[in-house]
């Protein structure tokens, strides 16, 4: 096995593994594109939902200072039960207010009653409430409102913060990854799944509030099982059996235009050993029927002379003799018509410019199933730059087929291995005559030196269902292109060589 045989099955896959890519490719890139779409919608929604709640909190901040009942006594300076309030927002766990004059609880850490003081001064200037004190991890948020005389404070947690009633998404199932993030810290509101591999998709926004300026981050991973195989193994399946079918289809037409050509071929040998024959025929026949017809006329006339005892039918006799003359007479007629009929064929008229290597290969191509059957390995050896000949397609086709059907049958007595059928061109260039020689060699029994001076006579054939045409055909139509066809002088290979010898297109 060769590279040559393999080349074709590899184009195949190559055609298959660019189509099934480039399918599948396009269908993964479909995939992605639709997952990364499904992802920024939801990050949006995600974000407005986030951004009502943080405003509802503004909200309800700047009606505390009204809904308040005025301070009563000492021991509501800070304390403040809005029992209502957490009831309707389940997020609010901690509602206080600093009363003028009065401290944030004593019993508070003191870190928180500094940043809820410096929250309070900034919320002055603001006028808006402001962020005091933010743990996201744990996720707990104090918010400040500065009013007037009295600051309110107000205690947020997170967790409750999140609609999960409208949610884009099954927080327990969900790949995405959702947080607030704010300087450093991180509050997650949905965990998501983590992947070392894969695509990676991301989204950050600013909550639109003032007092919660916390970044809304998404993050998304997509892994290699997300990518849809079943639909690519599908187009993969289909497109190797487009494929298989396109290259039974192109096959079957190779070999359809195969089997034409061979039938041509073969109608046309056909025709031509007929012609053969015919001729042979004219041949044989001519002579025996000039001597029958000249005897029967000199019977004729020896009947019709006196001389003997036994009175002659001489009635009867004469009547047949002149039927035998005419019988002849109209044998050779036709004899005579049929070989003008079939006289060699002139083909002078008909050659053309032609390129030897080119027919060869044709032949060949023809006969590649019966060199495949027989296991025979071909070596063809034609330079490039051969010059053209003057042939007769048709003709050049049928002799070089003869001599490859002759090789081949002879081969059929060679081992398996042995098998060989080489080919070669050459140009001779003799003056006065320029010339291309094709030498044709196999590797069978060879021709036997007896059989050397008969090969091309008409019917002279060793094979049991032989005709005994093929070479003296070919090299009549070899003789009417103005060229010839030999048997090479036995060499010291086993097997049989044939030389077919052609004129230039244009002499030198
Ligand atoms: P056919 O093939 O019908 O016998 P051909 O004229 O083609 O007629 O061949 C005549 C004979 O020449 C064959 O029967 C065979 O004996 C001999 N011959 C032709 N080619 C070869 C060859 N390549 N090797 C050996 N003998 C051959």
């Amino acid at each position: 096995m060769t590279f040559s045989h393999w080349r074709r099955p590899l184009t195949w896959l190559l055609a298959w593994v660019l189509v099934a890519g480039a399918g599948s490719g396009w269908l993964a890139h479909a995939r992605l594109l639709a997952l990364e779409d499904a992802f920024t919608v939801d990050a949006r929604i995600v974000h407005r939902l986030l951004s009502q709640r943080a405003v509802q909190h503004d909200a309800v901040m700047a009606m505390l200072p009204l809904l308040q009942p005025p301070a009563e006594g000492h021991g509501a300076k800070t304390a403040m039960p809005l029992p209502r309030l957490p009831a309707a927002y389940p997020q609010i766990v901690e509602i206080r207010r600093r009363l003028p004059g009065s401290i944030w609880p004593a019993d508070w850490p003191q870190s928180r009653r500094t940043a809820l003081d410096a929250a309070e001064a900034r919320s002055l200037q603001s006028g808006h409430a402001e962020l005091a004190q933010a743990d996201l991890p744990a996720g707990k948020v104090w918010l400040v409102l500065a009013g007037r005389s009295t600051a309110h404070a107000l205690l947020l947690d997170l967790q409750a913060t999140v609609p999960w009633d409208e949610w884009p998404m099954d927080a327990a199932t969900s790949p995405v990854r959702v947080q607030l993030q704010y300087q450093g810290q991180a509050f997650d509101v949905q965990a998501g799944r983590r992947l070392e591999y894969g695509w990676h998709y991301s989204f950050h926004k600013l909550l639109a509030s003032q007092s919660q300026p916390f970044d809304v981050v998404l993050e998304r991973d997509v892994g290699w099982s997300e990518l849809p195989w079943t639909a690519m193994l599908v187009w993969a399946a289909a497109s190797a059996a487009a494929l298989a079918a396109l290259r039974a289809l192109l096959r079957q037409r190779v070999a359809a235009r195969r089997a034409e050509e061979l039938l041509r071929l073969g109608q046309v040998a056909r025709l031509n050993q007929l012609g053969e024959l015919a001729a042979g025929m004219a041949h044989e026949l001519n002579q025996p029927l000039t001597a029958l017809l000249a005897s029967t006329q000199a019977a004729q006339r020896l009947l019709g002379e006196d001389g003997s005892d036994e009175e002659p039918d001489l009635d009867t006799a004469r009547h047949a003799m002149s039927q035998a003359v005419a019988q002849a007479r109209r044998a050779s007629a036709v004899v005579g018509r049929l070989r003008r009929v079939v006289e060699r064929p002139d083909l002078s008229g008909q050659v053309q410019t032609l390129a030897l290597a080119a027919a060869v290969h044709d032949a060949l191509h023809l006969l590649e199933p019966e060199l495949r059957r027989r296991d025979i390995a071909v070596h063809l050896d034609a330079p490039a730059d051969l010059p053209a000949v003057r042939a007769e397609p048709v003709a050049l086709q049928q002799i070089i087929h003869n001599l490859v059907m002759n090789a081949l049958q002879a081969m059929e007595q060679t081992d398996a291995g042995q098998r060989r059928l080489l080919l070669l061109t050459l140009s001779l260039m003799r003056p006065p005559s320029a010339r291309i020689l094709l030498s044709v060699r196999d590797t069978g029994p060879g021709v036997s030196s007896e059989a050397r001076g008969h090969l091309f006579t008409p019917f002279y054939t060793t094979r049991p269902e032989g005709l005994g045409l093929g070479l003296s055909l070919s090299e009549s139509l070899a003789q009417a292109m103005g060229g010839d066809l030999s048997l090479a002088p036995p060499g010291e290979e086993p097997g049989a060589e044939f030389h077919l010898q052609l004129p230039l297109a244009q002499q030198p």
